[in-house]
C-alpha cells in the first residue's frame, strides 16, 4: 500500500487548516500514521486518492448505517438538488422527517432540526435551563456531547484522545455550572442530587457511551436517573446522537424502556448530511422560539438536502426492520471472531457491543466506566490499528471510539476483517 498522494495532500492541508483537518480525530495523531485522503465511498468500502480500498468501520462516525452512497439516498438527493439547495423557508420534507422521528420515538412529541449533534445538545441544555429556571447541568465522565462550552468538560471522543477533556477557552464561570458524575455510579449521582438537586436543570447522558469505546449504561443506572430527575424536577436528556436509529429503530431509550424529557439526535437522522435535532414532550418543546421564549435558530436548519437524506434513510430502516436483525448477526459474528482470536493468541482484551456498535479494549478488565476504559493499553491499540489499516481495514484511529457495522457490510467483509484482526493481533503479541 502506498500513501504518496495522501501525504502530499496532507502537507498542503496543514498549511491552511489547523492540523490539516476539520475535526481533530481525523488527523490520526494518536496513531503514528498519516491519514489517507478519501476520494469516494460505496457500500461498505471507501477508496483513497492513492487507489487503496478499505472496508470501512467508521461510516462517517456513525451516520452511514446503510453504507456509503446508498442508491436510494443518492437518487433522492439528485432529484432535490435540481430544485435548489436551501430556501430558509418552510418545506414539506421537514415535517415528513419530524413526523417519522416522532412516530418512532414516543417520548418525542415535537422536534426541532439543527445542523449538528453539538448544536442539538447545546440547544437541549438551553431548553432545560429555560424550562426549569435552573442553571446546573450534570454530565458523565467520558461521555461526549459535542464541543459546546457547558459540555466540553471531562469529555470523551477526540477531546479524550488528544488529552484535552477540559478545553482551554471554556470560561470557569460556565464550567462551574456543569457537574461531572461517574458513569454507572449510582451512589455518586444520588449524592450529587442530595447536595445540588434543587439547582439542577438537567442530566445529560449517552445511554450507550460510544465516545470512550463502547460502554453501555446499566439498566439500574438509567432507572435511577429517571427516578431521581423526576423527584427533583430536573429534566433527563438522553443523547441519542450516536445511538439513535443505530441500536434500534426506536433508539436506545426503547431498549431501556425509559422516556426522557428531551432526546438529542444527529448522525443517522441526517443520512450522511449535516443534521442534528432535539425533541421531547410538547409542553417542553413549546418553550422554544417562536412559540416560547427560549431562543434558538439556524440559517440552514431543515435544509431540503439534509432532510431528504435523513428521511430516505429512516424510511428504508422503517420499511426493512430485518436490517437490525442482520446488523445484530453480523456484528456479533465480528465481535465473537475478534474474541476468539484474542483468546487463541493470549491477548488481554475486553469486548463491549450493543447491536452494531462495538469496541475491543486492550485490557483484561471489564469496561464499565471511564476509569476501567482508561486501563486500556493505547500503545497496543496504535500498533493494532496500523496493522489493520495495512490490510485495508479502516477503524477509528483511537481506542476510545466505537466501530460501526453497516447494512452494506457483507459476510465476506466480516470474515476478511476477522482474519485481518488475527493477523494484526499476531504481530503485536
Ligand atoms: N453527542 C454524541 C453522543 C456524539 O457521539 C457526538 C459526536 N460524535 C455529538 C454529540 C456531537 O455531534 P457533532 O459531531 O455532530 O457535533
Amino acid at each position: 500500500m502506498n500513501f504518496n498522494k495522501s501525504k502530499i495532500l496532507f502537507e498542503e492541508a496543514k498549511k491552511f487548516i489547523p492540523g490539516g483537518v476539520n475535526s481533530p480525530v481525523r488527523a490520526f495523531r494518536s496513531v503514528s500514521v498519516d491519514p489517507p485522503f478519501i476520494m469516494k465511498g460505496k457500500g461498505s468500502k471507501i477508496y483513497d486518492v492513492d487507489g487503496n480500498e478499505y472496508i470501512d468501520y467508521i461510516g462517517s462516525w456513525g451516520p452511514l448505517i446503510l453504507g456509503h452512497a446508498h442508491d436510494k439516498v443518492v437518487e433522492a438527493l439528485k432529484e432535490v438538488i435540481d430544485m435548489g439547495t436551501s430556501y430558509g423557508a418552510p418545506t414539506e420534507i421537514e415535517t415528513r422527517l419530524a413526523k417519522l422521528v416522532c412516530e418512532a420515538v414516543p417520548s418525542v412529541e415535537m422536534i426541532r432540526m439543527v445542523n449538528s449533534g453539538t448544536e442539538a445538545t447545546m440547544s437541549a441544555l438551553r431548553l432545560a435551563r429555560g424550562y426549569t429556571g435552573r442553571k446546573m447541568i450534570v454530565k458523565f465522565e467520558g461521555n461526549y456531547h459535542g464541543h459546546s462550552d457547558s459540555l466540553l468538560i471531562k469529555a470523551g471522543s477526540g477531546a479524550l484522545t488528544h488529552g484535552v477533556p477540559d478545553s482551554p477557552g471554556v470560561p470557569i464561570e460556565i464550567a462551574k455550572n456543569t457537574i461531572t458524575a461517574g458513569y454507572n455510579d449510582i451512589d455518586g449521582i444520588k449524592k450529587i442530587f442530595e447536595t445540588y438537586g434543587e439547582e439542577i436543570a438537567g442530566v445529560i447522558i449517552e445511554p450507550i457511551a460510544g465516545n470512550m469505546g463502547v460502554v453501555p449504561a446499566t439498566q439500574e443506572f438509567m432507572d435511577t436517573l429517571r427516578k431521581i430527575t423526576n423527584e427533583y424536577g430536573a429534566l433527563l436528556i438522553i443523547d441519542e446522537v450516536m445511538t439513535g436509529f443505530r441500536v434500534s429503530y426506536h433508539c436506545a431509550q426503547s431498549l431501556y424502556k425509559i422516556e426522557p424529557d428531551i432526546t438529542t439526535f444527529g448522525k443517522i437522522i441526517g443520512g450522511g448530511l449535516p443534521v442534528g435535532a432535539y425533541g421531547g414532550k410538547k409542553e417542553i418543546m413549546e418553550k422554544i422560539s417562536p412559540v416560547g421564549p427560549v431562543y434558538q435558530a439556524g440559517t440552514l436548519s431543515g435544509n431540503p438536502l439534509a432532510m431528504t437524506a435523513g428521511y430516505v434513510t429512516l424510511k428504508i430502516l422503517k420499511d426493512n426492520p430485518e436490517i437490525y436483525d442482520d446488523l445484530e448477526k453480523k456484528s456479533k459474528k465480528l465481535s465473537d471472531g475478534f474474541k476468539e482470536n484474542a483468546e487463541k493468541l493470549g491477548i488481554k482484551a475486553s469486548f463491549n457491543r450493543v447491536g452494531s456498535m462495538l469496541c475491543m479494549f486492550f485490557t483484561d478488565k471489564a469496561v464499565v466506566d471511564f476509569k476501567s476504559a482508561m486501563t486500556s493499553d493505547t500503545n497496543k491499540f496504535s500498533l493494532y490499528f496500523e496493522e489493520m489499516l495495512k490490510q485495508g481495514i479502516y477503524l477509528a484511529p483511537s481506542q476510545f471510539e466505537a466501530a460501526f457495522v453497516s447494512a452494506a457490510h457483507s459476510q465476506e467483509d466480516i470474515e476478511k476483517t476477522i482474519q485481518a484482526n488475527y493477523n494484526a493481533l499476531k504481530k503485536i503479541v
